[in-house]
């Protein structure tokens, strides 16, 4: 693993542990000598870690859209220290980022952080996503979508197999073993 993609809020929630947990993946990444792939937003969560990335002297490469940045939403200091990638819109955005990527994690967030990791997992199932997707669990956050995918797989829309596939954990040590022992779910038949 080199390079992990985070999907994290444009907002930084109400509860300072979301800001102290971003900070700690920041570091962890920095430790595991992983390079960041991001949103490139200044903004929220997203500027959280990708200040604390840079202070630890850390990599980092953000992909953001022509639109967000007419409307000044990437990191200034990105631009000045880091790679950034400009795609024409979100769809070749969030490809880019997975195709950067050797691992997608999902900090708390909202609908646009959703979106993506559930996309990640989602391709995942296609064969489009080779990559382990996770949820770094702060606080509980995941807990009712966690129990959204088992009930998936209770009813049936989603195979036992592959429910084992995505991960929710609040414990970094258990998301680098996941992530370095994974094997990306068998290609969907139907
Ligand atoms: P949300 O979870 O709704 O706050 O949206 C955050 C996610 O959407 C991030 O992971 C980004 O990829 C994307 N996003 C939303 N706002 C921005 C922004 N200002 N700059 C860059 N990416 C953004």
């Amino acid at each position: 693993m080199k390079r992990i993609v985070v999907y994290c809020g444009a907002a930084t929630g109400n509860n300072p542990i979301y800001i102290t947990a971003t900070k700690k993946l920041a570091s962890w990444l920095v430790e595991h000598n992983l390079e960041l792939i991001y949103g490139g937003g200044g903004v929220g969560l997203m500027g959280i870690l990708s200040d604390q990335v840079l202070a630890k002297g850390g990599q980092i490469h953000g992909v953001t859209t022509k639109q967000l940045v007419s409307q000044g939403a990437e990191s200034p200091r990105l631009r000045e220290l880091s790679d950034l990638t400009v795609t024409d819109n979100m769809s070749a955005r969030k490809a880019e980022m997975m195709n950067l990527s050797n691992g997608c994690i999902a900090l708390p967030g909202g609908i646009g952080t959703l979106e993506e990791i559930t996309q990640a997992f989602s391709w995942a199932r296609l064969g489009d996503n080779p990559n382990p997707c996770v949820f770094y669990n702060v606080n509980g956050y995941y807990d009712s979508l966690a129990k959204m995918f088992d009930q998936m797989a209770t009813e049936g829309f989603l195979s036992a197999a592959d429910r084992k596939k995505v991960l929710f954990s609040d414990s970094l040590d258990e998301i680098y073993a996941f992530m370095t022992t994974y094997v990306p779910p068998k290609i969907r038949q139907y």
